[in-house]
C-alpha cells in the first residue's frame, strides 16, 4: 500500500465514519502501478439505509430550508474556500487513485472549488414570485428543494463530478447521499469533512462506496430518495431511469459521448492540432466530451493525419504524479476494452498511424495514444464510445456531409468547428445535435455555462445557472381572503368572516 495514505476508509454517514455493514470491504488501487493503495468500506443495501434515513432526519428538520438562504450560500462558498486550501493534498489523491496527471488533478480541484463558489453566491438570489388573480386572491410561487437528493458518480473525475452536484444541491437547501465510484473512492471522502467542517447538520451529506449493481442500484431505487443525479454510462443510466419510474422520481442524467471536432480547410492548423490532442488526450480520454473523432475536410486531411502522428510521438507516457502527458487508464478492464476498440478499427479497415495497443510489459493499465486514420461512418470506432485515447479520423468533401458524420452518432454530447468562416459557423451550429458547440476550441466554456446532452447523452443540465432548477420544485401557493378589510359588513356574528362570493372554478387548466 502506498505509504502516505491512509490504509482503510469508513463510509460516513450521519455525521460518523461508519463500517459497512457485515465488515465488507474493497480495495483501491493505482491504475499507474497496479498496487493497492486502501481498503474501502463497501456499502451494501442495509448501508443506503441508513443513508437516505439520515438525510431524511436532517430534510424533516428543517434545518436547511428553514435557514436564511444566505447563510446556507455562506456555507457552500466555504467549502470551496477550503477545498481550495487542501487542494495539493486532495489532487494527489485523485492522481494515485484515478491515474491522471497531476496537473489535471490540480485543476479538477480548482474546478470543484469553483462550483461551491459559483453556487453558493446563488442561493439567496433562487426567488419566487407573485402572480396575480385579482381582488380577493393572493398567489405565489415558492422554490422549494426536493430534500434527498442521490449522487451516483463515475471514476473519471472522482473529485469535481460530486462538486458540480452537490455544490447546487446544498444551496438549494436539499441533503444528499452520494455513492462514489468504486474503482477511486478515496477523492470524495473530503465532502463530509468539509460539509461538517463548515456547519452543515450531521446527515445532510452521507457518502459511501460500494458496487454500482449493489449499492448504486439500491440508491437509485430507494423509496425515499427524491431526486437522482447520474453521471456515467449509457446502460447504467438506464436502468437507473427504470429504478426512478418506480418511485416516480426526477433524474438529471449525464452520459456519454462521442463528440466530432469538425475541421474545415481554412481552420488555423496550428489550434487545430494543439486542440486535438488536449481533446482526445486529457485523462487518457476518459473524459464525457472528448474530442474523440476528428472530421477533416480532404484539402487538408493528409496534413492533419501528419501533424497530429508528429505531435502525438513526442508525448511523454508514464505516471500522472510525474506529470507525463499519457496517463494509465483506470482498470486493467479498461484497457482490455479500448485496445479492443482499437484492434477493432483496424479488422474494420482503418490504419493505425500511431499507436493501436497497450504498452507492453509496463505495470499499470497504459494504452498507448493511439490515431486511426481512414475510419468510416459505419465503423464501431465512429459510431461508439470507447473511453480511452483513441482518436478516429475522417474525411469529408462537403459541409452537409461533415455535419451528417458529426450527427450520425446515438450521442449529442459536445461538437467543435475548426474555422474563420462565420456563415459556415452560423449554417453548422443550426444544424449540429449536440449540448455544446465550440468554435475553435475544444470545451469553451466553464462553471458558468450550461452542460448535457441531446439523444442518448443524457437530459437536465449541470453547470450554469440552469443547473439548479434541477435541485427545486415549484410550489403553488394560492388563497382566497375570507374576511374583507374595507367595505360590507361582517356575514357571520364575532368572527366577521366575509366570504367573497367564490369564483367560477376554471376546470380547463384542471
Ligand atoms: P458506469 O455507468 O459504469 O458507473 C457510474 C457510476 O454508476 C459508478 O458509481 C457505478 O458504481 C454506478 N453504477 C454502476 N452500475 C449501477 C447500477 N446498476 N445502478 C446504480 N449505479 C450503478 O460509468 P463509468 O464507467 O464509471 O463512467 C464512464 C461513463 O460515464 C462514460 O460513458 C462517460 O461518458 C460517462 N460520463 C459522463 C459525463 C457527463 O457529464 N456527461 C461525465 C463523466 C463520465
Amino acid at each position: 500500500m502506498t505509504a502516505e495514505i491512509k490504509s482503510y476508509w469508513q463510509n460516513h454517514i450521519a455525521g460518523e465514519w461508519v463500517d459497512a455493514e457485515g465488515g465488507r470491504r474493497i480495495t483501491t488501487e493505482n491504475p499507474a502501478t497496479g498496487e493497492t493503495i486502501a481498503e474501502v468500506a463497501c456499502a451494501s443495501a442495509g448501508d443506503v439505509d441508513k443513508a437516505v434515513a439520515a438525510a431524511r432526519a436532517v430534510v424533516a428538520s428543517r434545518a436547511l430550508v428553514g435557514m436564511r438562504p444566505m447563510e446556507r450560500g455562506r456555507m457552500v462558498i466555504e467549502i470551496g474556500r477550503k477545498l481550495r486550501e487542501r487542494k495539493q493534498e486532495i489532487a494527489r489523491l485523485v492522481t494515485l487513485d484515478c491515474g491522471k496527471r497531476i496537473s489535471e488533478a490540480m485543476s479538477e480541484v480548482e474546478g470543484a472549488a469553483r462550483y461551491f463558489e459559483f453556487y453558493g453566491g446563488m442561493a439567496e438570489k433562487i426567488e419566487g414570485r407573485y402572480i396575480p388573480l385579482g381582488d380577493g386572491y393572493v398567489d405565489y410561487v415558492v422554490p422549494y428543494p426536493y430534500g434527498v437528493t442521490a449522487h451516483i458518480i463515475p471514476w473519471n473525475f472522482p473529485n469535481q463530478m460530486i462538486a458540480r452536484s452537490l455544490a447546487p444541491a446544498l444551496t438549494a437547501g436539499n441533503a444528499a447521499v452520494i455513492k462514489s465510484p468504486e474503482l477511486d473512492p478515496l477523492p470524495a471522502f473530503v465532502y463530509a469533512e468539509l460539509a461538517e467542517e463548515v456547519g452543515f447538520p450531521a446527515g445532510t451529506v452521507n457518502i459511501l462506496c460500494g458496487i454500482g449493481s449493489e449499492a448504486g442500484a439500491a440508491l437509485a431505487a430507494h423509496a425515499d430518495v427524491d431526486q437522482i443525479v447520474f453521471t456515467g454510462s449509457v446502460p447504467t443510466g438506464q436502468s437507473i431511469m427504470r429504478a426512478a419510474a418506480g418511485n416516480v422520481v426526477p433524474c438529471v442524467m449525464e452520459l456519454g459521448g462521442k463528440s466530432p471536432g469538425i475541421v474545415f480547410p481554412d481552420a488555423d492548423m496550428d489550434i487545430v492540432i494543439e486542440n486535438a490532442e488536449a481533446g482526445i488526450f486529457m485523462n487518457s480520454g476518459q473524459v464525457c466530451d472528448a474530442m474523440s473523432r476528428l472530421v477533416v475536410h480532404a484539402d487538408v486531411y493528409d496534413e492533419v493525419v501528419e501533424r497530429f502522428v508528429e505531435r502525438t510521438r513526442k508525448l511523454k507516457i508514464g505516471p500522472g504524479i510525474d506529470d507525463c502527458e499519457i496517463t494509465p487508464l483506470i482498470s486493467a478492464a479498461q484497457l482490455d476494452r479500448v485496445e479492443n476498440y482499437a484492434l477493432s478499427g483496424v479488422q474494420d479497415g482503418a490504419t493505425a498511424v500511431h499507436g493501436g495497443r497497450r504498452v507492453e510489459g509496463a505495470a499499470g493499465h497504459f494504452m498507448q495514444p493511439t490515431a486511426l486514420a481512414g475510419v468510416t461512418p459505419e465503423m464501431r470506432v465512429n459510431r461508439e464510445e470507447i473511453f480511452g485515447p483513441v482518436l478516429s479520423i475522417l474525411k469529408f468533401e462537403t459541409t452537409e456531409q461533415a455535419i451528417e458524420i458529426a450527427n450520425g452518432t446515438d450521442y449529442g454530447l459536445a461538437a467543435v468547428l475548426f474555422t474563420n468562416d462565420l456563415d459556415r459557423v452560423i449554417w453548422c451550429t443550426e444544424r449540429l445535435e449536440a449540448g455544446q458547440v465550440h468554435v475553435n476550441e475544444w470545451g469553451v466554456g466553464g462553471i458558468e455555462t450550461p452542460f448535457g446532452g441531446f439523444k442518448k447523452s443524457g437530459y437536465g443540465r449541470e453547470k450554469g445557472v440552469e443547473a439548479l432548477s434541477s435541485y427545486y420544485q415549484s410550489k403553488n401557493v394560492g388563497f382566497r381572503m375570507v374576511r374583507r378589510a374595507l367595505g360590507k359588513p361582517p356575514l357571520r356574528g364575532a368572527s366577521g368572516l366575509c366570504p367573497l362570493p367564490s369564483r367560477e372554478r376554471d376546470t380547463k387548466t384542471r
